[in-house]
């Protein structure tokens, strides 16, 4: 044991961990269930190759910004990239929040989101939902009332799928103009109709954040990004590490980018086995099963989650205890048929016994 003293309080949090158990079927971190296709892999690697590795990155990543702003016709001086949406959220964090800031959470949500609040030591302000975990006036005036300097948003909301309304996100951001309104959309592909991307050419307060782990099939290359106003780009360049972002992943990402309409097949794929897990689960007694925009189903099986999970775990199949954030319930990612096939099977013979 080191006799040296870390940081008061840290030894009182637990690391975050979604267990990575072998199972048939890993239907517990929304991941995209279909590997790259090989060509499209092939033209990665070579691409890696022809990498100057003995030399660092480019730090202002600017041939995927630019890839990144022309895909969304927004400003390469208005998007930012960074080691997932995660690292994305820290460093707005870093800018925006920190000792004496607060930022305001509406749960339940995303657990990271109040994680990197204590990572950079930024005050947590609290906030619900309302009914069907939606953003609506009340949120707004709750926000209002409380004036944190973050507010975050995430739409489709993890874990409980919906998406919010966009006018609501545009009403906070419009009362709040002088805070910085983070929209995780993480899972944005899967719910095209409600994106706040609009919202940015008349709010320059909202910052808008995705990923290349979910509807890109690229988890293990960890790409995310934010479209903003040029200003908090300026900001987020004064909080980054120096080439944070691989040349492996700048170039990951963009020859991903040059095959998005291959990935568009795949999420149709993935909202299909999506929606049958919503008809399923419903066709399902004493199953509780909530609306998705997602590529993941939260629902509250009947009798106690912990067993339900085992049971599905002693068949092969692996999901997400979410009953820390919302009562009873495991979360289910939208995989292939297979595995989705394998999950119903499963499930049925746990509830029987
Ligand atoms: N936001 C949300 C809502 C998520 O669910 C996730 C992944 N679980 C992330 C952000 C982080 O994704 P990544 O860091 O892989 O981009």
């Amino acid at each position: 044991m080191s006799g040296a003293e870390p940081r008061p309080g840290l030894r009182d949090v637990a690391p975050y961990i979604s267990p990575q158990l072998g199972a048939a079927a890993r239907l517990n971190t929304n991941e995209c269930p279909h590997p790259l296709p090989e060509d499209v892999a092939l033209e990665m690697a070579e691409a890696i190759r022809e990498l100057p590795l003995h030399r660092y990155p480019d730090g202002q990543l600017r041939r995927l910004r630019d890839e990144l702003a022309a895909l969304h016709g927004h400003r390469a001086d208005g998007t930012w990239a960074a080691n997932g949406s995660n690292e994305v959220l820290t460093q707005l964090l870093q800018a925006y929040g920190g000792p004496g800031r607060r930022a305001l959470t509406f749960e339940p949500t995303y657990l990271l989101h109040r994680r990197i609040c204590w990572l950079t030591n930024t005050e947590l302000v609290g906030g619900e939902l309302g009914d069907g975990f939606l953003l609506g006036s009340d949120q707004v005036e709750h926000a209002a009332a409380a004036a944190p300097d973050v507010v975050f948003v995430c739409s489709p909301n993890n874990p409980t799928g919906n998406a919010q309304p966009v006018d609501a996100i545009g009403a906070l951001a419009a009362a709040l103009p002088s805070s910085l309104v983070v929209v995780d959309e993480a899972y944005g592909e899967f719910s095209p109709r409600t994106t706040a991307l609009p919202l940015l050419a008349t709010q320059p307060n909202v910052a808008v954040v995705r990923t290349f782990s979910k509807a890109f099939a690229l988890a293990g290359a960890r790409i995310g990004y934010v479209l903003t106003a040029p200003s908090v780009v300026e900001d987020l360049q004064r909080v980054r590490l120096p080439y944070h972002l691989s040349a492996l992943a700048q170039t990951a990402g963009i020859v991903a980018l040059r095959h998005r309409r291959e990935a568009s097949d795949v999420l149709a794929a993935i909202a299909g086995q999506r929606d049958r897990l919503l008809r399923e689960l419903d066709a399902i007694d004493g199953v509780t099963v909530y609306p998705s925009d997602a590529n993941f189903v939260l629902f509250v099986p009947p009798g106690d989650p912990a067993t339900v999970w085992q049971g599905l775990l002693d068949r092969g199949v692996l999901v997400r205890d979410m009953t820390a954030v919302v009562p009873g319930a495991l979360r289910v990612t939208a995989g292939a048929e297979h595995e989705v096939d394998l999950f119903l099977k499963a499930l049925g013979e746990v509830l029987v016994r």
